[in-house]
């Protein structure tokens, strides 16, 4: 870890009330790209946890009582500090989860984007007044910080799945506690450094890293002084999470998995629809829970389609993501090679044609080729689980009826994508996708501006956007009575 030019941001334990916070027990995070260990870490316990819910607890008067834009100052000097370690940060997030630096750097610019985007919106909390039914009465509607805010979050994105929960809980006036994924500890660790420089009083952002997410998770989900309690990550553990907040009635948010179709038209421009497909399927690998899954084609223009998209993946280059020009850096590790392997081959044992890749690199490596399935089913596993992995499983369709039918065959309903120049069509399927998130003519849809989340089993909640806050907020009415003389 040499190259970091400010090795201070290379952490080794957890971060509460101000502190980092050793612990008994240590362990080791790795370089997917060679296996080669970069950091070791405390590994916290439950207890711990509860010191650091407690640590969020004592906080939280302090912060909710300041003014909105004194908590927006913060943000905006952490956000700051974020940017200005940019290329440590990057750095740090390739070493620990594998995708190419410039990706990594475009995902920390992408969550200090978050910390500015909620540093604005803290100042725009408006209440309402409401006619009441008497002119004795007057009727008034406050919002208020939830209060405490646990979060659980995934390796896929380091950075960005932190700063997306932490910007808009902190904007509110909440106090907030994450356990990070074991796999990338480091980039939550670092961004704790710099709430730290940032001067963000003790105990509002609070950091608990642990190899045991079972028991740090039980605390963060019973304990009766959390209010909210936010996720992302798998839709079987983000269930098993909502029921063990339902002791409590926390208010929760939930980001779960997808199966983002991508439809093309044969009205659609082919060219740019294999550019939107590049980036919403291989962006991380495949690694993202908006990547591409299944990518329907109108079946008159498959073949086109199929070349074009052939020649863009033979361009890809698969490596160390530190290496200059990467576009893919290794699978998270040997498990997520496993799962895309065994989805590969059930599909061709059920009829799916393999046209290129479907394979690691080498035996022992994490990089996975990148692969093309034709002659997919809507019913085969591979259309109906998650990949994450750089697979383009292509089926195809009929006609709109069809291709909407195909799409929404799923239990999932995050982001779903398609490619039409038709105004009429464009307008009947976006309307029809259900999906929280639809691209048109567009492969890449996520920004702090816009409502990010999903319907059906992908979850509820929305992350960024000026709906963001209200999942950090209480509505309070207030009822002014006695006013006649
Ligand atoms: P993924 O497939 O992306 O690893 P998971 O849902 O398993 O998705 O993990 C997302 C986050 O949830 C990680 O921080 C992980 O440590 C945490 N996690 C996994 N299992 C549990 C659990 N039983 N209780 C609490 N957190 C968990």
């Amino acid at each position: 870890m040499g190259k970091l030019q400010d090795q201070a941001l290379l952490k080794h334990s957890s971060y509460w009330q101000g502190n980092w916070q050793s612990a008994e027990r240590s362990f080791n995070v790795t370089n997917p790209a060679n296996g080669e260990i970069i950091g070791t870490v405390a590994d916290a316990t439950a207890a711990d946890a509860e010191k650091a819910v407690a640590a969020a607890d004592t906080a939280l008067s302090d912060w909710a009582a300041r003014p909105a834009a004194e908590r927006a100052k913060f943000l905006m000097r952490w956000q700051q500090l974020m940017l200005q370690h940019q290329d440590d940060l990057g750095l740090l997030l390739t070493l620990e989860q594998g995708k190419p630096l410039a990706e990594a750097k475009g995902e920390i610019a992408y969550g200090a984007s978050y910390l500015e985007w909620f540093a604005e919106e803290a100042k725009r909390v408006y209440g309402d007044t409401i006619p009441a039914k008497s002119n004795d009465q007057r009727i008034i509607v406050i919002k208020q910080p939830v209060g405490v805010v646990a979060a659980i979050t995934p390796w896929n994105f380091p950075n960005a799945m932190i700063a997306r929960k932490a910007a808009a809980a902190l904007a509110a006036g909440c106090t907030f506690v994450v356990k990070p994924a074991q796999l990338t500890p480091l980039s939550a660790l670092a961004m704790a450094e710099l709430a730290d420089r940032a001067g963000i009083p003790a105990g509002v952002f609070n950091v608990v890293v642990s190899t045991d997410a079972k028991a740090i998770g039980k605390v963060l989900t019973e304990d009766p002084r959390v209010a909210k309690f936010s996720f992302t990550g798998s839709t079987k553990i983000g269930k098993q999470l909502a029921k063990q907040c339902a002791g409590t009635v926390k208010r929760v948010s939930l980001e779960l998995g997808g199966n983002a179709p991508f439809l093309v038209f044969a009205d659609a421009d082919l060219d740019a629809a294999v550019d939107g497909l590049m980036a919403s399927k291989f962006r991380n690998a495949g690694q993202t829970c908006v990547c591409t899954n299944r990518v329907l084609v109108a079946e008159n223009v498959l073949d086109e389609f199929t070349t074009k998209l052939q020649q863009a993946i033979s361009k890809l280059k698969i490596g160390d993501g530190t290496y200059d020009e990467v576009d893919i850096g290794p699978l998270i590790n040997t498990e997520a090679c496993t799962k895309v392997d065994e989805l590969i081959s059930t599909a061709v044992t059920q009829g799916a044609q393999l046209k290129c890749g479907g394979k690691r690199q080498s035996d022992n490596s994490l990089f996975y080729l990148p692969t093309v399935l034709s002659k997919v089913t809507n019913q085969m596993d591979i259309a109906q689980q998650e990949i994450f992995g750089p697979v383009v499983a292509l089926q195809s369709f009929s006609d709109e009826t069809q291709a909407i039918q195909l799409a929404n065959a799923t239990e999932f309903g995050l982001a779903a994508y398609f490619y039409s120049r038709d105004i009429g069509r464009i307008w009947r399927v976006a309307e029809a996708l259900q999906y929280g998130m639809v691209g048109i003519n567009e492969g890449m849809v996520s920004n702090p501006t816009a409502p990010f989340g999903g319907v059906k089993q992908s979850g509820y909640g929305r992350e960024g956007s000026k709906y963001g806050l209200d999942d950090y907020m209480d509505i309070k009415y207030l009822c002014l009575g006695g006013l006649d003389k």
